[in-house]
């Protein structure tokens, strides 16, 4: 009976990151409440989802990916950068590249204009030519 809050409540986070990890594109926090759900065999809501997510991008477990409402596992929690996203309108495939004097120019660029940055969001849309070559 004195189990923690969130073993008891639901899910824990270890096997929400091991789902997130499954999936090869970006998942919405509806897409992870569904497997975990199936893997508990129980409803879960996607509210605490949400909670556990963000509680990984915190800790640079998890990126966001702004424009799809939807979280990546990050490969390299080590490396903080502002990611650039890379997003393929016909399959969803989201690759991630680090351009660290993009992203400086962009955050120079708000600050000189008075702006508090908290952080830049680089999105790029298009085509993956790598995974529709034929
Ligand atoms: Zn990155
Ligand atoms: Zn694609």
């Amino acid at each position: 009976m004195s189990s923690s809050p969130m073993a008891s409540n639901g899910p824990r986070c270890a096997q929400v990151f091991a789902i997130l990890a499954g999936f090869a594109n970006p998942a919405s926090a509806y897409d992870v409440a569904e497997r975990v759900g199936s893997a508990f065999e129980r409803r879960v809501a996607p509210n605490s989802i949400y909670r556990i997510l963000d509680l990984f991008v915190a800790r640079n477990l998890a990126l966001r990916i702004e424009s799809r409402n939807a979280y990546l596992a990050n490969n390299h929690p080590g490396c903080v950068h502002d990611c650039i996203f890379l997003i393929c309108d016909d399959c969803g495939a989201t690759t991630h590249i680090d351009d660290d004097k993009t992203a400086r120019t962009v955050r120079n660029a708000a600050s000189r204009d008075g702006f508090l940055v908290k952080r830049p969001v680089i999105e790029v849309r298009g085509t993956s030519t790598a995974s529709h070559q034929s």
